[in-house]
């Protein structure tokens, strides 16, 4: 760096160190140590960027190097907190890498709370001072019995203990027997013990926990995947996992895809650990966030149990991680930085050197082939606990048993609703589709409702007299008039949503008790309490969306009713057979499994379909081996490679100009190729008009080398237009 300014070169050097900020910025900047300030890779500190202040981590690689003195800031302040260790300032580069996000928003995941970073105040409390009451009662006694020994409490947790009011302990203290102490906040969570309730396993159970044991007590890295059907005691042989860990005293981190809907799952844990994990997900309150991350990075937390975003905890030494439901698209995270945390949680656990196990019924093609491949380790449970059974699932071919006019159900699936209500037993009728209609039109022109700002229809939700787009979230009134025609109360309803489902339902069964579950009606603690509500038999008939088929164990579930199980298969993704698979698997198998004798009835046009015909026959194995023999074929992952870029811009020439020259930026490369770019199916979210380009590769392609050179070839990215790269996507609209 040149430059003239004599008082400059004169100026003290001072340790330059590179810290990463959360911004897109894409290596980290320098800042310059204070005299007297100690820092260290990781260390998490407050540093000054343009106006403002912001939290950073300091990083790994070369300190010094040359920068600008006049530009050159201070860290302002290290935070009182324990540094993000090397593995996972790794794991942070590795995942900004993969998914070619700035390091900056990914190291941004692992610092979602930064009212954490400084500990907690200490919390008053008291300590016997030698001093004895005047007077002895029986309760000062039961008090001085406990704290005699001169250990500290806090005043409430002394009363408690000592089965005393407050008061009691308030009137030894005006007499000096206390002096008061201080004393760290309590931990979020008990530490959970290994032994506290041990299941015997039997069966197939038994040798599961086993190999899995054996993984964990040999230590190292190792993937394990659990394939059992609903209902084997998958749970149980993780939770064995889980005990083996803790008595190794590493931590444990738990990912489930509905974290914050499975207060079932907590409960579960307590009964066996004698304490619940902590929760991780977005709908927890700020304090608690912080807590949990606090208490994660200090050790006070010993199990986490969390949605995707938990894999960016910073552990203080974590030795184990369980993904259930591993095949679950809600692991795949599409804003900002596009990641899979399944994919990333066998990441850290390389970084880490520890096992990490997944969990299925209907495991992804990924990693079956994985398990097949010799990579990942396949333990099989092929039947439900206890010997309950499995639900009897049959098709209702709707050409044949078509619903009357203006329903959806057909008279088979009423019949068996009526006679499970009839039985006292609870029916679930399943349709992955909120609202009351997902398209209204005008019988008079013809007009459809869509949204202003995006290429989807409204969607009519009747409970709230709106119709609502379901990618960005505009609502308007239910209109009465048609806006194109003027026509009033020529308004139709066009195809199903729950809404509707539950008015049929509800016209055919009047005396019945029936509950729609859906996640726009409510929070999560109402969704919470509807769900205890239909595990405790307070609904004959539940309508519900995917919601419903999450973990939940519903003791008098006995019919599952598919209302449609064609929707999910013609929509051109290419995982479309194999996530209908496993949505319908999962759907159905909530039915059944307390022993009781269960039925799926599974409403499609399409009966010889392999998907409906892999349901009703139980062999999955046929279906999976079909779907992977295809995939390969196809050189669709895993056995290739895809990235999917998506152009967005204020108007559509912008966005297509943009994304062809983006095309026309891309190296050659042997074996990757590109296809688009194209219009995309939604073609417009927002306002902002969209364009694709999907990068074809094989499996051994640095699909990351490639995108990067034609993005650092490629058009400057103006104001205007915004460029998203998906690694691995899942979605492709
Ligand atoms: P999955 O996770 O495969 O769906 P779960 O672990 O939830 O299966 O087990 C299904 C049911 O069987 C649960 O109610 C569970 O408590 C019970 N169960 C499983 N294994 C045992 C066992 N070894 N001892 C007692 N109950 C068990
Ligand atoms: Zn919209």
């Amino acid at each position: 760096m040149k430059d003239d300014s004599p008082e400059l070169f004169a100026a003290p050097k001072s340790r330059l160190v590179p810290v990463l900020v959360p911004m897109p910025a894409p290596v980290p900047y320098s800042y310059a140590v204070p005299e007297g300030m100690a820092v260290e890779p990781g260390s998490i500190v407050q540093v000054p960027l343009g106006p403002r202040q912001v939290i950073g981590v300091v990083w790994d690689g070369p300190e010094g190097g040359e920068v600008d003195p006049r530009k050159l800031r201070p860290i302002e302040k290290v935070f009182d907190c324990p540094p993000i260790d090397k593995d996972m300032r790794s794991f942070l580069d590795w995942v900004a890498g993969y998914t070619l996000s700035p390091p900056g928003l990914v190291a941004r995941m692992a610092l979602r709370a930064p009212a954490a970073l400084d500990p907690d105040p200490m919390v008053e409390g008291l300590r016997f001072s030698g001093t004895v009451p005047e007077r002895m009662t029986s309760a000062r006694r039961k008090v001085l019995d406990l704290a005699g020994d001169g250990l500290s409490w806090t005043k409430s947790g002394l009363a408690h203990a000592s089965g005393v009011s407050a008061s009691v302990i308030d009137g030894l203290a005006a007499q000096g027997v206390f002096e008061t102490v201080f004393l760290p906040p309590p931990p979020l969570v008990a530490k959970p013990d290994a032994d506290y309730a041990q299941a015997r396993l039997e069966g197939p159970q038994k040798q599961a926990a086993e190999d899995i044991l054996e993984g964990i007590r040999s230590g190292g890295f190792s993937v394990a995947l659990i394939d059992g059907v609903t209902g084997s005691g998958k749970t149980e042989v993780y939770f064995e996992a889980i005990a083996e860990t803790i008595r190794q005293g590493r931590q444990v981190l738990i990912l489930l895809p509905e974290i914050a809907l499975t207060a079932n799952f907590l409960e579960r844990f307590h009964d066996r650990f004698g304490s619940k994990p902590a929760e991780w997900h977005s709908d927890l309150a700020t304090r608690t966030r912080e807590k949990v991350w606090r208490q994660a990075a200090t050790g006070e937390v010993r199990v986490v149990a969390g949605a995707r975003s938990a894999l960016f905890l910073p552990f203080e030494d974590l030795g184990l991680i369980i993904v259930d439901e591993e095949h679950d698209p809600a692991f795949k995270q599409e804003d900002r930085v596009f990641y899979n945390a399944r994919d990333m949680a066998v990441v850290r656990a390389r970084i880490g050197d520890f096992p990490v196990v997944l969990v299925s019924a209907t495991p992804s093609v990924e990693s079956q082939v994985n398990c097949l491949a010799g990579r990942y380790r396949r333990i099989h449970l092929p039947t439900r606990f206890a010997g309950a059974a499995l639900p009897d699932l049959h098709l209702v071919d709707m050409r044949r048993h078509p619903p009357e006019r203006g329903g959806f159900l057909s008279p088979v699936l009423l019949k068996a609703v009526g006679k499970t209500v009839e039985r006292g037993e609870q029916a679930l009728l399943f349709l992955n589709r909120r609202g009351y209609a997902p398209l209204t039109l005008c019988r008079v022109c013809g007009h459809r409702f869509q949204c202003p700002q995006c290429s989807s229809w409204l969607v009519e939700h009747r409970f709230r007299g709106q119709i609502q787009c379901h990618q960005c979230g505009y609502a308007e009134p239910t209109p009465q008039a048609c806006p194109e025609c003027g026509t009033l109360d020529h308004l139709v309803a066009c195809g199903p949503g729950v809404e509707r489902i539950a008015e049929e339902v509800e016209r055919h069964f009047p005396d019945a008790r029936t509950l729609v579950l859906s996640s726009d009606l409510g929070g999560v603690k109402r969704l919470r309490l509807e769900l205890e509500a239909i595990a405790d038999g307070e609904a004959d008939i539940v309508i519900g969306t995917q919601l419903v088929a999450k973990g939940h164990n519903f003791p008098l579930m006995t019919l599952v009713g598919i209302v449609d199980a064609d929707i999910g298969l013609a929509n051109g993704d290419p995982r479309a057979a194999e996530r209908t698979f496993q949505l319908l698997s999962q759907v159905t198998g909530r039915a059944g499994r307390t022993g009781r004798k269960s039925h799926g009835l599974i409403q499609t046009f399409q009966p010889q379909h392999p998907v409906m015909q892999a349901l009703v026959s139980g062999d999955a194995a046929a279906f999976y081996e079909r779907e992977i023999a295809e995939r390969e074929r196809a050189g669709l992952p895993p056995f290739g490679r895809l990235v999917s870029i998506i152009v967005s811009a204020d108007t559509r020439g912008e966005a297509e100009t943009h994304a062809r020259q983006l095309r026309h930026s891309a190296p050659s490369m042997d074996g990757v190729a590109i296809l688009g770019p194209a219009e995309a199916p939604l073609a417009l979210i927002r306002g902002r008009h969209r364009f694709r380009l999907l990068v074809h590769g094989r499996r051994s392609s640095d699909m990351q080398a490639f995108v990067r050179t034609m993005l650092e070839r490629g058009p400057k990215e103006r104001r205007s237009i915004h460029v998203q790269v998906d690694v691995d996507p899942q979605s492709f609209l």
